[in-house]
């Protein structure tokens, strides 16, 4: 009797053991299940805050977006995100149909982000020169920050797409007159980042620049990158054939008898874009740029010149990015 009462509690004891096995192996089954849901289905809700999580969620049905901010990762509504991207990415002075186009650029360009996140759980950071500019939109002066809404709320969840999906929307400051074509800089073609027009930047700051080389260092830093390359009698002689892209940049370029690229040529004398003509003197070499950056896609002070010209964003965005649909996000 005593025997099988111990027998008993020993059965129930066993049965209780794995069932608070199996329970454990359910509860790592379902995390397991989760995490993948949370990234792979609704990316712009990709993942919860690390930092701040008493932060309020955003109203229903409102788009968010994780953005890395100094180091920390923050989720802040979607729209709160562009409109502290139009206040870092364009001057205030730049018209309103500018900053709409602005605004859905930087939409698509957050929403493709969030689908192919390169910040760990951030879709984005705040470097212009990785993803985009952003500023606190509560660190404005009221007037410039209502201007910035307007433009985020009069275009509310308006997207570019191509083929059905999201672009990847590009953008720079100045092209100098002609964008360049993705295939150009990047080596991927991609139909609606081709080289285009862009008139009317004149105003831009960098919309021609110069930089001068000492023909000593000139020499040396282009040896240092080809050991064979040769400078002999004068620099009259020393620039040979020149290939362009599409845009205007400078493909290849022949020098001391060694070809290089225009790309390589920027990195190594730091030249604002691969737009130069270059100028031999007796003690210098002098480059001179059109634009500012990789000029792919749309050029802000481009779209600046279009809007004064009574164009409209979406005109500005289909000129830009050619054959794209301007659509609601759905
Ligand atoms: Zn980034």
């Amino acid at each position: 009797m005593k025997q099988s009462l111990l027998l008993s509690l020993a059965i129930v004891l066993v049965w209780a053991i794995l069932g608070a096995l199996a329970a454990g192996s359910r509860g790592a089954a379902a995390a397991g299940g989760e995490a993948p849901s949370a990234v792979g289905g609704e990316a712009r809700e990709a993942a919860p805050p690390t930092e701040n999580p008493a932060e309020p969620a955003a109203a229903d049905g409102e788009l968010t977006v994780t953005v890395c901010v100094g180091g920390t990762d923050r989720r802040m509504a979607l729209n709160e995100y562009l409109t502290g991207v139009l206040l870092a990415e364009l001057p205030g002075s730049f018209h309103e149909e500018a900053f709409k186009a602005q605004a859905v650029a930087s939409r698509t360009y957050v929403l493709r982000a969030s689908e192919h996140p390169k910040h760990g759980a951030a879709a984005v950071c705040t470097d212009s020169a990785c993803c985009q500019a952003w500023v606190d939109p509560g660190t404005v002066p009221a007037a410039d920050r209502e201007r910035a809404e307007a433009a985020v709320r009069a275009t509310d969840g308006m997207v570019l797409r191509s083929g059905g999906e999201l672009i990847e929307a590009t953008f720079f400051s100045c092209s100098g007159g002609r964008t360049e074509a993705a295939a150009a800089v990047w080596g991927r073609d991609l139909p609606y980042l081709q080289a285009v027009d862009s008139p009317g930047e004149e105003g831009a700051s960098h919309f021609l620049d110069e930089t001068r080389v000492p023909l000593t260092e000139f020499c040396t830093l282009l040896r240092q990158e080809d050991p064979k390359t040769v400078f002999t009698a004068g620099p009259g002689g020393w620039v040979g054939e020149i290939s362009y892209t599409p845009g205007g940049g400078v493909d290849r370029i022949e020098l001391g008898g060694r070809s290089f690229t225009g790309k390589a040529l920027r990195k190594l004398f730091g030249l604002r874009s691969t737009a130069f003509t270059l100028e031999l003197t007796a003690s210098e070499a002098v480059f001179t740029t059109r634009g500012f950056g990789h000029r792919v896609g749309m050029s802000q002070w481009g779209a600046e010149a279009m809007a004064r010209g009574g164009k409209g964003y979406a005109e500005i965005l289909t000129h830009y990015y050619r054959g794209v649909s301007v659509e609601p996000y759905s």
